[in-house]
């Protein structure tokens, strides 16, 4: 992991999208700051795409989608793409909405078999506005230790799911998605390749998009999960949270 500054001047030129994680990236802590909102404002203005790309909820998007001033929203790990096209709200899932009953069932069973291992473990406040997956808290309204949160990923690997974790939940889906394969998909209808784009992320549920974008950037606190990563984003920010969004969209600007 390099200093963000060490990003060479024209490869930052050519950047034309900005994909950014929210949690503990894009919100650093409780709220939004006006600041870091209105980078996506002058990002737009600067000929830039923006696309949030978060394990947050399909009814969380829907909002995003709708009102926020960005390109697009990829949702629930990358389970689901909603943007906005001339006014519509345009929703595309990654696996066909047939199959949505039956990953339901499977999930529902999965965590009835996750809750005779730890019976303390809570459905995230927002899961009542998921589709595809469960988010189990880990640091948002509970508190659940890092190796119970490793074990429960190892334990639904091993029935065929799918998990990762945030900063705050650890998501659990079964489809053959993730972060990186719906990104992927959404830079391809913009006819972007991956020199175009730049990914920012904070977290293990990051690891795919670090891998795959050679322009990769980390927060500062990406640190803190050095050991449980696969793979390391390419670049740091020296700030954390919303300060290193802001700290690589001023990078952005600068070469604009
Ligand atoms: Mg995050």
């Amino acid at each position: 992991m390099e200093p963000l500054t060490n990003i060479p001047v024209e490869r930052v030129k050519e950047i034309k999208a900005l994909l950014f994680d929210l949690d503990g990236t894009f919100v650093g802590k409780d709220v939004i700051q006006g600041e870091a909102y209105n980078c996506l404002e002058k990002l737009n203005a600067v000929g830039v795409k923006t696309v949030a790309v978060t394990g947050r909820p399909a009814g969380w998007c829907d909002l995003m989608a709708r009102w926020w001033p960005i390109s697009g929203v990829i949702g629930e790990n990358g389970a689901l793409f909603y943007s906005k096209i001339r006014g519509e709200i345009i929703r595309e899932t990654y696996h066909a909405s047939e199959a949505l009953p039956n990953n339901q069932a499977k999930l529902h069973c999965l965590f009835s078999e996750l809750l005779e291992k730890y019976d303390y473990l809570k459905l995230a406040s927002d899961q009542p506005f998921r589709h595809w997956d469960l988010a189990i808290d880990i640091l948002e309204e509970t508190e659940v230790p890092l190796d119970i949160a490793l074990d429960i990923v190892k334990f639904c690997e091993k029935r065929g799911a799918r998990a990762a974790i945030s900063n705050i939940h650890v998501n659990v889906w079964f489809g053959d998605y993730n972060k990186e394969n719906m990104s992927l998909k959404i830079i391809d209808n913009y006819d972007l390749d991956k020199e175009n784009v730049i990914y920012i992320g904070d977290s293990p549920n990051d690891s795919p998009m670090f891998r795959s974008f050679p322009l990769s950037v980390g927060v500062s606190s990406v640190s803190n999960y050095k050991n449980i990563m696969d793979n390391h984003p390419n670049y740091v920010c020296s700030r954390d949270g919303d300060s290193g969004f802001i700290e690589l969209a001023d990078l952005i600007f600068s070469t604009k």
